[in-house]
């Protein structure tokens, strides 16, 4: 069997190389509208409110003729009785006994709990459109919460541009949910996201009218003109590059120049962001400004409030030079980042992402590398996160647990006698699978409440906030390390370079990325995406018996579980050599490549899902066998692995 299987898989591989050479050379198309947001705003420092214009420049590249236009309207959610106060209310309801955590536990976010219901007329955010015209022509809409409906004068037609102009202000909402004002834990005064009125996506599956209840963002790329007005003590950061850096200083300007700054008691920040799909600002007075530029020009911004404290500017600056550092390691894994300068900016209440920067509550690195990998799965990527929020979330954290372990060995490397980087890298090599296992205990913990939903659950209409965080960020999480199980790493590594360069800057959802994978790979992967992102079937197989027959080791393996994979089963004999055994899913139609050239490998017939056991030989006697085991990496998320080895002991 082993050398019938051998020739069969060198055929096989050369087959695989040129169906991936003529595939890639496809860009697959998808339109895109396209937006340019010209907006000039002036924010009242004492009042917490701005006034502001927005020309909107609009163009409908769908092949549909548009009626209508929506807006979202976000910060009208920080209203007592919205409908992201009573969801957060009604959330509060469902406590668990035991936790996810282990202890009583309510489901609503401890950011938001009932504080919006408490808010009082000064503390409330607000966005008032005060006018809207298209092309000159006043508009009639309605607003309703954090949406606004436009029906249009004159249909905007396939492949045309129009104007919107509109005259708006607003109200900064005390600091609940990632935007606002004076968080009581950072102390930042202006956390500024969600703070204009944003034209909703209209995609191949029409408009995206979302309400803000809970999460999510999609929005259409475009190219950003942002011009902030406001007193000038404040600092300012967040998207885009600032166009007048030698009126500002403050660390923007170029080393070496002079800095001239207007009279008068404000200052007028210019920035412009190209190719975003959204425009995020913070400003504090107390910002501190860090700068690193890297050698090819571009340039790592942190700001962070200082709070004159030694420690804290170590870890802001630890931050700083971490992000230098692993910059690289990035952009061979996941895809160049095409922007010349990210920021790191203290706000918001936790770590939220946005184009070319992030806010986060604090310098811990885990946040801030997750952060900075949204820029790929979700700036790039831009999945429409309602929809596929595993595809942002998810792969995001497997990015993230990848570079934040680059950034251990890396450090180690740098710093070989750091006792506690070695403890912290030893530490990582026990915990299995490598670097994702943390998601994959996540996830055994969700099934085993019986509170799981399918993947392709709306981001806000998961049942409670635990199985969306579950779901989405360890359940995606493991999407991808378990692809590798499947298709092998190192193909996994291409699929996801592969995806960037086909993908990037086009909303893809997930048939596009298993389309990728497919092709890449060589393997039928829908079944994988079939089961693992739209039910909440599980995996479990079993070791059911051995024995021997005419010298040879017969082993039979069981399938308990509800969802099929590919098995990998690895021997120890005691001579303390190894085999694996590798038995493909017959949903795959082929292989995967050999991972590990130091263990031989034998290949079997597939494994059809119909049939509950699989028995397969091994040339060796029983007697020789020591472990049997089914994916020591434990890359397969197995709900029961009591079953997955045996030790003999003869
Ligand atoms: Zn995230």
């Amino acid at each position: 069997m082993t050398d019938m299987n051998v020739s069969k898989k060198g055929v096989f591989l050369i087959a695989t190389a040129l169906m991936v050479q003529l595939s890639v050379s496809a860009q697959p198309d998808r339109w895109q509208q396209r937006v340019k947001y010209t907006m000039n705003v002036s924010m009242d420092v004492h009042t917490n409110r701005f006034t502001g214009s927005q020309t909107l420049a609009y163009t409908n590249n769908s092949p549909d003729t548009l009626y209508k236009v929506f807006y979202h309207l976000y910060w009208n959610a920080f209203q007592p009785n919205s409908m992201m106060d009573a969801r957060s209310r009604e959330l509060g309801k469902i406590v668990y006994s035991t936790g996810r955590r282990g202890r009583e536990e309510s489901d609503w976010d401890q950011r938001v709990k009932d504080r919006i219901l408490h808010l009082g007329p000064d503390e409330i955010g607000y966005q008032k459109v005060l006018s809207l015209t298209m092309n000159g022509v006043s508009q009639t809409y309605k607003v309703d919460e954090t949406i606004l409906e436009v029906k249009l004068s004159r249909p905007i037609l396939p492949r045309s541009t129009v104007l919107f102009q509109m005259q708006f202000e607003a109200q900064v909402p005390l600091q609940i949910r990632r935007s606002g004002r004076d968080n009581p834990q950072t102390g930042v005064r202006y956390s500024m996201s969600q703070w204009y009125p944003k034209m909703c996506e209209y995609d191949y599956e029409g408009w995206h009218p979302t309400p803000y209840v809970a999460r999510e963002f999609y929005g259409v790329w475009g190219d950003y003109d942002v011009t902030i007005h406001i007193d000038k003590t404040y600092l300012l950061g967040g998207t885009g590059y600032l166009q007048n850096a030698a009126q500002i200083g403050y660390g923007y300007e170029t080393p070496g120049t002079k800095v001239e700054r207007p009279a008068g008691d404000e200052l007028l920040w210019h920035f412009i962001a190209p190719n975003v799909h959204d425009f995020m600002w913070a400003a504090d007075p107390d910002f501190r400004h860090l700068v690193r530029r890297l050698p090819d020009g571009r340039v790592i911004n942190v700001l962070y409030k200082d709070k004159h404290d030694l420690h804290q500017d170590t870890l802001w600056n630890n931050l700083a030079d971490a992000a230098v550092m692993v910059l690289p390691y990035i952009e061979k894994t996941f895809g160049p980042y095409p922007y010349k300068q990210y920021s790191f900016v203290h706000g918001g209440d936790g770590g939220m992402e946005y184009p070319m920067s992030t806010l986060i509550n604090n310098p811990g690195l885990g946040t801030a590398f997750h952060e900075w990998m949204h820029s790929w799965y979700q700036g790039m990527m831009g999945t429409n996160e309602s929809m596929y929020a595993w595809m942002d979330e998810g792969f995001t954290s497997y990015a993230a647990a990848l570079v934040q372990s680059y950034y251990y060995q890396e450090s180690l490397r740098r710093h070989p006698d750091n006792a506690g980087l070695k403890q912290v890298v030893e530490k990582e090599k026990q915990q299995l699978p490598l670097n994702h296992f943390g998601a994959y205990s996540s996830y055994f913990n969700l099934v085993k409440s019986g509170l799981e939903e399918p993947l392709t659950t709306h981001a806000d209409h998961f049942n409670t906030n635990y199985a969306y965080s579950i779901a989405s960020y360890s359940k995606g999480e493991m999407f991808l390390e378990q692809l590798g199980y499947i298709a092998g790493a190192q193909t996994r590594d291409r699929i996801l370079l592969e995806y960037y360069r086909l993908w990037r800057f086009k909303h893809p959802n997930a048939s596009d990325f298993v389309r990728v994978a497919e092709k890449v790979s060589g393997l039928k992967l829908d079944w994988y995406k079939e089961y693992w992102v739209s039910t909440t079937k599980t995996i479990d197989y079993g070791i059911d018996s051995l024995w021997e027959e005419n010298g040879k080791t017969e082993i039979r393996l069981k399938m308990s579980g509800t969802m099929p994979m590919p098995v990998d089963v690895v021997v120890l004999y005691k001579d303390g050599s190894k085999e694996m055994a590798y038995i493909p899913q017959y949903l795959m139609f082929g292989e995967k490549p050999v991972e590990d050239p130091s263990i031989p490998r034998t290949v079997f017939e597939p494994w059809k899902w119909t049939h509950p056991t699989y028995t397969f030989e091994l040339n060796h006697r029983l007697t020789d066998v020591k472990i049997v085991e089914i994916d020591p990496t434990q890359r397969m998320a197995d709900v029961d692995r009591k079953n997955n080895k045996l030790e003999l002991n003869w």
